[in-house]
């Protein structure tokens, strides 16, 4: 089959490739933990689905502008006034279908073929993927010093003449990282210095740990917003536990807003309009079940934590933020992808090999399901990869026995 060049280049995202493996073994009765997901158990918020099902009840749903209903464009004005602390106008937002496709419609937007989009690692797995998509060459960045960010001296190292943005997703995807403020305050200045679009991936960024907040990247802008290539990424996704109604947004200047609108116009429109009165009720509404969403993880990351060091030769960072524990188990199997493998295989648990995130010998490990998920989870890696583990494991009433080490 006569595929494009650009078809053939495009990697398959692993961690839906995981998901269609998980549901095709529970399908068959397998007793699979899934430990790989990126969405929180909560329900949508009540205030969403009044919103959407007021809407729905109206049987009028039609065509609305290509870069968001101007109700919703409000509700993400407020949103980063509170937030962020910066009034924008209705010009520096669009809503996108879910964060993934304000990326996407920025990165068309700013890339010329071959230009340069810096990566650090680990990062999610869908940027480099997207840059190609847009014609442009991702470059990672891997960290020197074992840790899970490089300086910002590493990346102004890797600035070229051909570099035109980069990517900081903080908390972070895989890691839970939580970028320091120091940094954010560097990689605005470099950027701001060097003329280089960031995008700031802030998805995560109210799913914070341990009292803390995430840096604002706005403290530290100097340029006008209209003159800035800064450009703030958010969504209901994982804040508000709404992943399927796909709704996300951009703020930036307005020319590079006015282009992303366009070339949205061309490929898509706006999200479904339902799904943004949806977003409206979540932004507009009680906001307590963020707060609630936040403490849940928090908790959950307490006790993988506590799981994973009952565990010799795993290494762990203290995830910060978001919903995502990124262990390093390199003593036991460097390849990730087989250790993946060999996990599922043996103990029915799904993890995400770390080499899709830039990282050889990472699992990432989930840890927005259940705690008995979490618990249950670890118990079988612990028990699939320590020889000191007892011989026998039961699934539910099937015995296992270990026979591999
Ligand atoms: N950015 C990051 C870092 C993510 O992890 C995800 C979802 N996995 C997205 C963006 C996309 O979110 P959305 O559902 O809004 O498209």
């Amino acid at each position: 089959m006569s595929l494009s060049q650009l078809a053939k280049s495009i990697k398959e995202s692993p961690t839906l490739r995981l998901n269609e493996t998980a549901a095709m073994l529970r399908e068959k009765g397998e007793p699979v933990i899934h430990l790989g997901g990126g969405e929180p158990k909560s329900k949508t918020p009540i205030d969403a689905v009044v919103n959407c099902t007021n809407q729905l009840n109206t049987g009028d749903i039609k065509y609305a502008p290509a870069d968001g209903l101007p109700a919703l464009k409000k509700a993400i004005i407020r949103y980063t006034e509170e937030h962020y602390d910066r009034m924008v106008s209705v010009d520096n937002v669009i809503a996108s279908s879910g964060a993934k496709q304000a990326i996407m419609v920025l990165l068309h937007s700013i890339l010329d073929p071959k230009e340069e989009v810096i990566i650090p690692a680990p990062f999610w797995v869908s940027y480099p993927e997207m840059v190609k998509l847009a014609g442009g060459t991702p470059v990672t960045i891997l960290p020197e010093d074992g840790t899970f960010y490089p300086s910002v001296k590493e990346i102004a190292e890797m600035v070229g003449s051909y570099t035109k943005a980069i990517i900081i997703n903080s908390p972070n995807n895989p890691t839970g990282a939580m970028y320091s403020e120091d940094f954010i305050a560097e990689i605005v200045e470099l950027c701001e210095k060097k003329g280089v679009w960031l995008i700031m991936d802030d998805i995560y960024n109210r799913l914070v740990f341990d009292g803390k907040t995430a840096p604002n990247c706005y403290r530290y802008a100097k340029q006008d917003l209209d003159l800035s290539r800064m450009v703030v990424i958010n969504g209901v996704s994982k804040m508000y536990a709404m992943t399927g109604f796909r709704v996300g947004w951009a703020v930036g200047n307005k020319r590079v807003i006015e282009a992303m609108a366009n070339i949205q116009s061309q490929e898509t429109s706006g999200p479904a309009v339902p799904s943004q009165w949806a977003a409206v009720g979540a932004l507009n509404g009680l906001q307590s079940m963020v707060n609630s969403l936040r403490m849940t993880l928090e908790n959950n990351r307490n006790v993988l934590l506590e799981a994973l060091a009952a565990f010799d030769g795993v290494q762990v960072t203290k995830p910060q933020g978001a919903f995502y524990c990124f262990p390093y188990f390199g003593a036991y199997m460097k390849d990730s992808n087989k250790l993946a493998e060999f996990l599922l295989s043996k103990v029915r648990v799904v993890t995400v090999p770390g080499k899709d995130f830039g990282l050889e010998g990472h699992l990432r490990i989930s840890f927005c399901g259940t705690i008995k998920e979490i618990k249950e989870g670890v118990d079988r890696i612990k028990w699939a990869l320590d020889p000191h583990s007892p011989n026998e494991l039961y699934l539910g009433d099937r015995k296992l026995v270990r026979d591999w080490i």
